[in-house]
C-alpha cells in the first residue's frame, strides 16, 4: 500500500513521521485534501514539492505542532485557523463549551451576556455562538485577549465561521475600560464568563518541556500557557476582578464563571475560595474523559 502512493516517493519520511501526518503535510503542500493523496497514488511530486514536504516532516519530527504546519485545527466539528500566536485548540476545551451550552439551554436563557476572557483562536465564543443559534438562543457575546495577534486570528475565525455577533476587545482580563463599562451597562441579567487562561505551572516548565508528551509546548505562545503560583496566578486575578465587577452590578444580576483548569488545581482553587474570598461561593467541578477535574463553574450565591 505504501509503495504505490505519493508518499512512497519520499521514502525517508517514514523513519521520522507518522503516516497520517505525512499525508496531511503532502495534502497541505499540494493544496489538496487527504482524499486526493490517497486516491491519486500516480501523482508525481516535483523536486520542489519533495523538498518542502521533507522540511515540514523534519519540523514535525521535532514535535512542531501539525496544526501550525497546516494552519488549522478542528474543534467541535468546525475548522479554526491557528498561528504560532495562538494556542492549538485542545479537545478538553470542548467540555467547557458543552457545559456552557447545557447551562444556557437548561435555563432556556436568551437573557445572557457571554464574555470569553483570553479568547486565543476564538474557539469558545465562536462555537457558543454557532451552537446556541441552533438552539434558537441569541446571545450577546464579547471576547477579549491581551494579544493583538491572537485577537486578529479570532476575528478571522469568526468571519470564516460566519459569526457576526461577537465583539472583540484587546484587554488584560477585564481591565479594558470600554469593555468594563459595557458590562456594567448591560441589560442582561445573567453574565457568563468563560476562560481558558494560561494555567500551566511555570515552576515545572523545564521538566515538562523535557517530557515527550509535552515537548510541543515550547512552540506555543508562552503568554497563553504558563502562569505563576501553581499555574493559578491568572485565574486568581480574574476571580478578584469578577467579584469586584459583581459588587458594582445591580443585585438582580448573576455572574456564572466557567474556567478550564488542570486537574491538580481543583483542590487549590477550593482552598483559595474558602480561605481568601469572604463571599458565599458555589463551586462545581466537571470531569474530563479520563475522569479528572477539568472545568470549574463558580457563582456567587
Ligand atoms: N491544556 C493545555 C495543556 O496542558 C494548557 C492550556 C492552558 O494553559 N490554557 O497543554
Amino acid at each position: 500500500m505504501i509503495k504505490n502512493s505519493i508518499k512512497s516517493q519520499i521514502s525517508t519520511l517514514f523513519q521520522k513521521c507518522d503516516i497520517l501526518d505525512i499525508e496531511l503535510i503532502i495534502a497541505h503542500v499540494l493544496k489538496k485534501d487527504r482524499v486526493f493523496i490517497v486516491t491519486y497514488p500516480e501523482y508525481k511530486l516535483t523536486q520542489k514539492e519533495q523538498t518542502k514536504i521533507t522540511a515540514l516532516c523534519d519540523k514535525r519530527a521535532n514535535d512542531y505542532p501539525l496544526a501550525y504546519i497546516i494552519g488549522n485545527k478542528e474543534f467541535y466539528n468546525r475548522t479554526f485557523i491557528v498561528s504560532e500566536n495562538t494556542l492549538v485548540p485542545r479537545p478538553e476545551t470542548e467540555l467547557l463549551v458543552s457545559n456552557v451550552i447545557s447551562f444556557v439551554t437548561q435555563n432556556n436563557n436568551s437573557d445572557t451576556l457571554i464574555i470569553d476572557i483570553g479568547t486565543g483562536t476564538g474557539i469558545i465564543p465562536i462555537t457558543l455562538s454557532k451552537e446556541l443559534i441552533q438552539h434558537n438562543i441569541s446571545s450577546t457575546i464579547l471576547a477579549t485577549d491581551i494579544s493583538l495577534d491572537a485577537l486578529n486570528i479570532a476575528k478571522l475565525n469568526a468571519k470564516s465561521n460566519n459569526v457576526t455577533n461577537i465583539k472583540f476587545y484587546i484587554s488584560d482580563l477585564l481591565q479594558n475600560i470600554e469593555l468594563y463599562e459595557m458590562i456594567l451597562a448591560t441589560s442582561h441579567n445573567n453574565i457568563i464568563i468563560t476562560a481558558n487562561l494560561p494555567y500551566v505551572d511555570n515552576s515545572i516548565k523545564n521538566t515538562l518541556l523535557n517530557q515527550p508528551e509535552s515537548k510541543a509546548l515550547k512552540y506555543e505562545p508562552s503568554i497563553a500557557l504558563w502562569s505563576k503560583d501553581s499555574g493559578l496566578h491568572h485565574y486568581k486575578k480574574l476571580i478578584n476582578h469578577t467579584i469586584q465587577l459583581h459588587n458594582q452590578l445591580s443585585t438582580t444580576k448573576n455572574i456564572i464563571s466557567f474556567y478550564e483548569i488542570d486537574p491538580d488545581q481543583s483542590s487549590l482553587l477550593t482552598k483559595y475560595f474558602d480561605t481568601k474570598i469572604s463571599k458565599d461561593i458555589k463551586l462545581i467541578y466537571t470531569k474530563d474523559l479520563s475522569k479528572k477535574d477539568r472545568t470549574l463553574q463558580w457563582t456567587l450565591k
